[in-house]
């Protein structure tokens, strides 16, 4: 579905991504590792359409998509979780999760079924419906990112960091949500510090390191490996 080929990423003068490349197939669960700076949150939003490859191309199912805009990339299906977890705060729940559905006006049965979805799948926001978003807590804000990115019925959802500073339990509950998400047939490229939780839920992953591909392969061969923690420490 998703292919990347030695892309290189840059603000400015600052090399953020050298050169990687890496491929997700259709309804896989694929982790992005790797220290602090390693290139995760760069290669998510060249992705997405934010940050535009120097060097390098990025394909979705074949063709090449790294010169599309955001907005263009949801119309194909593509979502973006930033980690930032940025809710509009005085915005109620669902018209906060309306938004992510802006590019489906017409198709207003379908963004009804989405929503009724979304709130089986996250009963806390059916709960908070009318309340305004910047009341909620940090858990239930990141259960709001992912349900209003899931509202443009994504075919590929690229996850920043869900678990960033969240109580354990609810870090939990929000990979439990992320493997049902799968279940249901989304492709999911996620970035995770919370590397061992993210080794046991996807298939496959990348260990990013300076802005290229330090090692990948099966997330069960990962794990058992004893390379990543010298990775980690560089
Ligand atoms: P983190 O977990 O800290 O977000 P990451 O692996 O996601 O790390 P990136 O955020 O992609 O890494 O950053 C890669 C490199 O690019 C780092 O050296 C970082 O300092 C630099 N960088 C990231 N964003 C910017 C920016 N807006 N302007 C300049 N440099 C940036």
């Amino acid at each position: 579905m998703l292919e990347i080929e030695e892309i290189e990423l840059r603000y400015g003068a600052v090399k953020a991504v050298r050169d990687v490349s890496l491929r997700v197939e259709q309804g896989e669960l694929v982790t992005l590792l790797g220290a602090n700076g390693a290139g995760k949150s760069s290669t998510l939003k060249s992705i997405a359409g934010v940050l535009k490859p120097a060097r390098g191309t990025i394909r979705l199912d074949g063709r090449d998509i790294s010169g599309l805009t955001p907005e263009q990339l949801v119309r194909r299906g593509v979502a973006m979780v930033p980690e930032t977890r940025d809710v509009f705060p005085d915005l109620t729940v669902e018209e906060n999760l309306q938004l992510g559905a802006f590019c489906r006006r017409r198709d207003t049965r379908g963004v009804a079924a989405s929503q009724e979805r979304m709130f089986e799948l996250f009963p806390l926001l059916a709960e908070r419906i009318r309340q305004p978003a910047g009341t909620l807590s940090g858990g239930q804000q990141q259960q709001l990112v992912i349900a209003r990115a899931m509202m443009s019925d994504p075919r590929l959802l690229l996850l920043d960091e869900p678990s960033l500073g969240l109580a354990p339990v609810i870090v939990d509950r929000i990979f439990e949500m992320i493997l049902e998400l799968r279940q249901s047939g989304v492709t999911i490229l996620l970035v995770e510090q919370n590397a061992s939780k993210a080794l046991k839920i996807s298939d496959r992953s990348y260990v990013l390191s300076l802005g290229r591909v330090a090692t990948s392969g099966a997330s069960a061969d990962i794990a058992a490996g004893s390379d990543l923690k010298s990775i980690y420490l560089g």
